[in-house]
């Protein structure tokens, strides 16, 4: 019996040995031939405690998965466990180091080496505790240990993460080992350089123009940059802020939709043009604040409905902008575009962070692309919004300019003139100003339609416009007030303006309109002339003296300048 019992023993010993020989032989080994050692690419294994409470010896009893050094689980791996067997073939004794660049995010991080199953050495980083952290540089957590030629050693690194499990596992020899680390997220604050450019200048942009837009896009930016900093370790490596202080930072993933919303209502000013888009476009910025301020108080909390927000947000602003380019709203277009490139780039990272799909350098940077292009487009945005502003307001001012001329002349016309004179006469007095106005008519006018016709007798006005603004100076106005009647308001005094007058009327008299190879015709003015007496004085009484004064001209013979009296 007992030796049955025995026999049992033995072959059940003889199994597990066996099986555990097996586990081991399955594992993948890491060989290493030469002295230089830079392995960011390379083949280990990974189990999964779904406890969180196994020891070590637990854990080597377990079957490993084998994987690549890059890991991507999702959130269902809290406590995942890499395995990495080494063997030194190189005829040398060599000092290996074990780095994780991306421990920032996580709440531990524990190295533990051994051989032939027995523990030799262990580093346990507690990242969520305060105090100095050995064996951290900046983001990432390193472990170094000594392998002698032939020998096999095995690695153990312990990975717990506050909600989604990915890391990358690398081997370095010591000189790989300090260029990793001064190297370490450089080309992440290259971008996060290039966002804090971008943001200084749209500062800028706002002292010098005033559009609340480049706050806005501005502070975007700052919530953006923040965003990639945490995400890619730069805050880590450059201002060590770990795992459960990082984890309050993500209150940017709120703060970061909320200014795009906020960008959207005004780089389309949908309050004033598209009032049902607004509507949605509000609601969906009062949840996002709404969590915000929420996220202050409990960030774990808040983050829940985060993910489900920052979905709604994007579904909103498409919906949004594909409206508004069916409204014919050019600069939608380009919104959409930029947004859907953020869009398409965040779903890549949330496929990766989730662990669906494995990590490659597009997917594994996708939020930082994707924030980087939806900036660049939104800075195109805002240029292309400053040049169209700068085309209406151009429009807007030849459209004044033909509301207040007279087309055929382009001299002002009666409406500019009233208005204008109106402020003109009330300003004289603090602008020790002395106005005089002409009001002047042509003579026989009619008979020079008779004449010639009408296109004659347009040439006449026009050629008699022209005399009048070569006489007009530059704080004059001289408008044509009806047919052939013309009134200017001068900057002088009525000395110097029956000087000018005079100068019209001669000029008038010499001038010869071609009707055709052979013919010309000559013309005349009447002018009348009246100082405007001081401030209270309007332009209707000025206008009857003056033209009390013109009617005195014409029945003195025309041709000829009259003062009032
Ligand atoms: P007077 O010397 O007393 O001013 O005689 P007049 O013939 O000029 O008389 P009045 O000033 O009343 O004549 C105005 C004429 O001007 C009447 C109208 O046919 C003509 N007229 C008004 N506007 C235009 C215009 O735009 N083009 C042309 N060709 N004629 C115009
Ligand atoms: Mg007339
Ligand atoms: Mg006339």
């Amino acid at each position: 019996m007992v030796a049955r019992f025995l026999l049992l023993f033995v072959i059940y010993s003889l199994c597990l040995s066996m099986t555990t020989q097996s586990r081991a032989d399955n594992s993948p080994i890491v060989n290493i031939d030469q002295r230089s050692v830079d392995l960011t690419q390379f083949a280990m294994s990974y189990f999964i405690d779904s406890t969180g409470a196994m020891a070590l010896s637990q854990v080597q009893q377990q079957n490993f998965t084998n994987s690549q050094n890059e890991l991507t689980l999702g959130t269902n791996a809290k406590t995942t466990w890499s395995k990495i067997v080494i063997k030194n073939s190189y005829s040398d004794t060599l000092r290996l180091f074990v780095h994780n660049p991306d421990a920032y995010h996580l709440e531990e991080v524990s190295f533990y080496e051994t051989q032939s199953a027995q523990l030799i050495n262990q580093s346990v980083i507690q990242l969520d505790k305060t105090g100095p952290k050995a064996n951290m540089f900046g983001g990432s957590a390193v472990f170094s240990f000594y392998i002698a030629p032939n020998q096999q050693k095995t690695i153990y690194v312990k990975s717990v993460t506050f909600s989604h499990q990915w890391f990358a596992l690398t081997i370095y020899d010591e000189e790989h080992s300090k260029r990793a680390l001064v190297g370490n997220g450089n080309y992440i604050a290259l971008l996060v350089g290039m966002m804090l450019a971008l943001m200084i200048y749209n500062f800028f942009l706002y002292l010098s123009a005033r559009k609340i837009e480049n706050i806005v896009y501005a502070l975007y930016l700052i919530s953006g940059t923040v965003w990639v900093a945490l995400s890619y370790g730069v805050a880590a490596n450059f201002f060590g802020i770990f795992s459960a202080e990082l984890l309050q930072l993500n209150s940017n993933l709120l703060s970061m939709p909320s200014f795009l919303v906020i960008f959207v209502m005004l780089i389309f000013e949908t309050k004033k043009h598209y009032p049902k888009e607004h509507i949605a476009l509000s609601i969906i910025l009062f949840l996002l604040v709404a969590d915000f301020i929420y996220s202050l108080f409990d960030i774990v909390g808040a983050l829940k409905p985060a993910s489900s927000l920052a979905a709604l947000m994007m579904t909103v602003t498409f919906g949004v902008s594909i409206s508004l380019w069916r409204k014919g709203n050019t600069l939608a277009k380009y919104f959409l575009l930029g947004h859907s490139m953020f869009v398409i780039f965040n779903m890549l990272a949330v496929l990766y962070y989730k662990g669906i799909s494995n990590a490659n350098v597009i997917n594994s940077h996708g939020v930082g692309i994707g924030i980087l292009l939806e900036a660049l487009m939104m800075a195109f945005i805002l240029s292309y919004r400053i040049k169209s502003l700068e085309k209406i307001k151009a429009q807007q001012t030849e459209l004044n300019r033909l509301v207040d001329t007279d087309p055929m002349t382009g001299l002002y016309n009666r409406r500019y003139f009233d208005r204008k004179s109106e402020e003109l006469i009330a300003a004289m007095a603090s602008n020790q100003q002395e106005l005089t106005l002409l009001i002047a008519d042509l003579d026989h006018f009619k008979n020079i339609n008779d004449t010639y016709g009408h296109d004659v007798g347009d040439k006449v006005i026009i050629a008699f416009a022209n005399i009048l603004t070569s006489e007009q100076g530059l704080a004059d106005i001289a408008c044509r007030y009806g047919g052939e009647e013309f009134v200017l308001l001068l900057n002088c005094n009525l000395l110097d303006a029956k000087q000018i007058a005079e100068r019209i009327r001669q000029k008038a008299q010499e001038t010869y309109i071609t009707i055709d190879e052979v013919q010309t015709v000559q013309f005349t003015v009447s002018i009348g002339v009246h100082s405007v007496a001081h401030a209270s004085t309007t332009v209707k009484e000025t206008l009857t003296i003056a033209d009390k004064a013109l009617y005195k001209a014409k029945s003195n013979g025309r041709n000829c300048v009259e003062v009032a009296a």
